[in-house]
C-alpha cells in the first residue's frame, strides 16, 4: 500500500554508542515534534546495531527498522554474511537492495539482486529497491532507457503479490553524497516515468499502490519541496539521517 516513508540509510557509520544515542534523540525528537502527519520512518543502522536500534523504537507506532543489504541464500557455508531470515529474526521488517553502492563497490549486477529480492521476500522482509544513473548516463540523456533496464532486469519478474511489498527508492547516483541534489522537476519526472513501468509491467492499480522514495543529498532544506511533487512519497536519506535535528526536519516536511 502507497505510503509516506522517510528511510535513514546510515550507511557504515557510528559505534554502538553512536547508533544508540543517534536513535535515542530521532525518537524523542519525532515522538514531541511529529504529531498528525501519516508517515513512516524506517531506520537502517549497521548489521551489528540492528538489534539495539530495534529496542529503543516505540512498538506499534510510525518507526520500523530497516538493514542495508541482505545473502540471497538462506543459509549455510558463507562466512561473513547475513541472510534475510536473520535479519528478520531481530526485528528487521525492510531491506535496501539494489543500492547504487552496493552495485559499484561489490559488484551487485541484475541477476544477483533477483536472488536477493525473493530471499527478502521469501523471509517476509519488505525491499527497498534502488534504482539511478550516473552523470554520464543523465548527460547522454539515456536516463529513462537505463532505468527501465534496471527495472526489467531487476524487479519486473516479481509477482504481483511479490511486488506489493516492494518500496522503490530512485536514487541518481551523481547526487549521492556529493550536495547536488535533482531539481523537484528532475525527481518528479524520474518517478512519474517509473510509476508508468509499474503500470505497463503489472497494472494501474499497482502503480497507484507503490511507494516511490527520492534519495541523493536531500536534506532539511530541499525536501519539502521534492515532497510536494505527485510523484515522491518520501525520501531515502543518507547523510542527513546521521543528524537527529536534520532527519527530524525532513521527517516534518511531510
Ligand atoms: P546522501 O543523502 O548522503 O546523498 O545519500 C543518499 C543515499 O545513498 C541513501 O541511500
Amino acid at each position: 500500500m502507497r505510503k509516506n516513508i522517510v528511510a535513514g540509510n546510515w550507511k557504515m557509520n557510528t559505534t554502538l554508542q553512536d547508533a544508540q544515542a543517534l536513535i535515542s534523540e530521532i525518537v524523542h525528537m519525532v515522538q514531541d515534534e511529529v504529531t498528525g502527519s501519516a508517515v513512516e520512518v524506517v531506520v537502517c543502522p549497521p548489521f551489528p546495531f540492528l538489534s539495539a536500534v530495534g529496542k529503543q523504537l516505540p512498538e506499534g507506532g510510525r518507526f520500523h527498522l530497516g538493514a542495508q543489504n541482505c545473502h540471497q541464500k538462506e543459509s549455510g557455508a558463507f562466512t561473513g554474511e547475513v541472510s534475510a531470515k536473520m535479519l528478520q529474526s531481530v526485528g528487521a521488517e525492510y531491506v535496501i537492495l539494489g543500492h547504487s553502492e552496493r552495485r559499484q563497490y561489490f559488484g551487485e549486477d541484475d541477476e544477483l539482486l533477483s536472488q536477493k529480492l525473493k530471499a527478502a521476500l521469501a523471509a517476509g522482509l519488505k525491499p527497498i529497491f534502488c534504482v539511478g544513473e550516473t552523470l554520464e548516463t543523465r548527460e547522454a540523456d539515456e536516463t529513462f532507457n537505463y532505468i527501465s533496464k534496471q527495472l526489467k532486469d531487476g524487479l519486473f519478474h516479481l509477482s504481483n503479490e511479490e511486488f506489493d511489498q516492494v518500496v522503490i527508492a530512485y536514487e541518481p547516483i551523481w547526487a549521492i553524497g556529493t550536495g547536488k541534489t535533482a531539481t523537484s522537476a528532475q525527481a518528479q519526472e524520474v518517478h512519474a516515468f517509473i510509476r508508468e513501468q509499474i503500470a505497463r509491467a503489472y497494472d494501474a492499480e499497482a502503480a497507484l499502490n507503490t511507494s516511490i522514495l527520492y534519495g541523493g543529498s536531500a536534506n532539511a532544506q530541499n525536501a519539502r519541496e521534492l515532497f510536494s511533487q505527485p510523484d515522491v512519497d518520501g525520501g531515502l536519506i543518507g547523510g542527513a539521517a546521521l543528524k537527529s535535528r536534520d532527519f527530524t526536519e525532513i521527517i516534518k516536511s511531510f
